[in-house]
């Protein structure tokens, strides 16, 4: 499967022209690695006509090969879904707060309730454990177990004659000395009717701070219908833990889960002790999902990218006189960033006025206008509406030049300083917060 995706980008590396065919032969097998990853249909057909889009229309930003950038797209486009930064379980520590953990028998609730009390105890704070799963005989027991490993207290009912509520609300009152409290739910009922009304009322009396739906990783297309059998049962669903992506698993079921119910994955569960928990990070998961070992250097290298040229280069571009001079190394700095087309699409307003020369400048045009600005004097340079058609032959005699390449950079200068000129007059500065992303 990582062979796939790699034998594709192949194609591009070696290939001399990157044509739409070529795109769209790639974006087939990065379709194929995606849904063998698990990651529903739908979904996978309306990401890649984004990808297909992005590709073909966009240039690379300077540093980053064809091959790269497509990459990039995707790893944007599951990035979209799923978010960028790894999402924290927030507690505030000077209140009590109660977690419920919910999903189908076998997902893992059970011990995944245990790695949580386990990661709780390791931030400070004080984690309690209550066993409302009544259904299965042998649920209390399981959860006993795993308290006395991490050493963590724990109320339930063995005999099993008390509701889940009546538990919850008897162990909040027993384990009075603890500030989270996380609660083992069923995942079987009779009907399942019964499991996801079973649900709805613990939330409504319990009022959780955070209900966590925990999803077995190496489910398919099923997950996304159990996500949406337990929103609709509970509404708010704060949260997704994915479990047993130790092994082979992708998680792309997960994925599913996640555009369903619009609820973050916090967790992941790797492994079966109570210390195989980990926060879930979105890159890891991308990586792991295209099967590509390689993306976080790729990821670092355009991190490095849009290092080099932040918002400062621009509000640099917008303040001061507005030369060739300026232009020229301005250029050069937004060229590092990605075609300019898609920079300035990012300046509010900026879209419609911005010039047309601008969107396709290219690296190669670049050079061209440096060899003529070479041979421009300083004053030609400083105020370049001096140059007028007598002077434009000499430049052009001493870079080598036709007239026309002369008047087309002092066109570009002009349209591009008109250009800067509005968005000074107010239309802007206020940036876009996704620059170079
Ligand atoms: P519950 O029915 O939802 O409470 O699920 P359990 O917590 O009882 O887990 C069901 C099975 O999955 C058990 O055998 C667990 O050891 C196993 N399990 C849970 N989480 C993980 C995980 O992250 N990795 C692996 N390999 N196994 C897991
Ligand atoms: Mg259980």
């Amino acid at each position: 499967l990582g062979q796939n995706i790699s034998t594709a980008l192949n194609k591009i590396k070696s290939a001399t022209l990157v044509d739409k065919k070529l795109i769209k032969e790639v974006i087939k097998d990065i379709q194929k690695a995606l849904i063998q990853s698990d990651v529903n249909v739908k979904l996978v057909l309306k990401m890649s006509k984004d990808i297909e889009k992005k590709a073909i229309e966009e240039n690379p930003p300077k540093g980053l090969s064809k091959k790269e950038h497509i990459v990039q797209i995707v790893y944007n486009e599951l990035v979209q879904m799923i978010g960028t930064e790894p999402q924290k379980l927030d507690l505030d520590p000077s209140k009590k707060s109660i977690i419920l953990l919910v999903g189908i028998q076998g997902s893992g609730k059970t011990t995944s309730s245990a790695k949580l009390a386990r990661l709780i105890q390791k931030r400070g704070l004080k984690p309690a454990l209550i066993a409302a799963d009544v259904y299965r005989p042998a649920a209390y027991k399981q959860l006993q177990q795993l308290s006395e490993k991490i050493n963590v207290p724990l109320y339930g009912d063995e005999t099993r004659t008390k509701t889940p509520i009546e538990i919850a609300k008897d162990g909040l009152n027993k384990l009075k000395k603890a500030d989270v409290f996380i609660i083992d739910t069923a995942g079987r009922h009779k009907e399942e009717s019964g499991l996801l009304t079973e649900m709805k009322e613990l939330k409504d009396e319990l009022n959780p701070k955070e209900i966590i739906l925990v999803i077995d990783g190496t489910l398919g297309q099923q997950a996304k219908n159990q996500a949406k059998a337990f929103k609709d049962a509970v509404e708010d669903i704060g949260s997704i833990l994915v479990t047993k992506l130790d092994g082979s698993a992708k998680g792309g079921g997960a994925l599913s889960a996640v555009a369903e119910i619009n609820a973050p994955i916090k967790f992941i569960g790797t492994g079966e002790g109570v210390d195989d928990l980990e926060t879930f990070d979105p890159k890891k998961f991308i990586s792991r999902l295209l099967g590509m070992g390689d993306l976080d250097s790729l990821l670092e290298k355009t991190d490095d990218i849009v290092e080099d040229a932040n918002e400062e280069d621009i509000e640099a571009i917008l303040k001061g006189k507005f030369t060739l001079v300026e232009l020229y190394s301005q250029l050069e700095t937004i060229s590092k960033m990605g075609p300019m087309k898609q920079i300035l699409s990012m300046i509010p307003g900026m879209g419609a006025s911005m010039p047309k020369e601008a969107a396709s400048l290219t690296e190669q045009k670049l050079k061209r206008y440096k060899i003529l600005m070479d041979s421009m004097t300083e004053e030609e340079k400083e105020n370049p509406e001096l140059i007028k058609t007598s002077r434009m032959q000499r430049i052009a005699r001493g870079a080598g030049a036709k007239q026309e390449e002369i008047k087309e950079l002092l066109k570009y200068y002009q349209t591009t300083k008109n250009a800067f000129s509005n968005l000074k007059r107010g239309k802007m500065l206020k940036m876009g917060g996704q620059m170079g992303k």
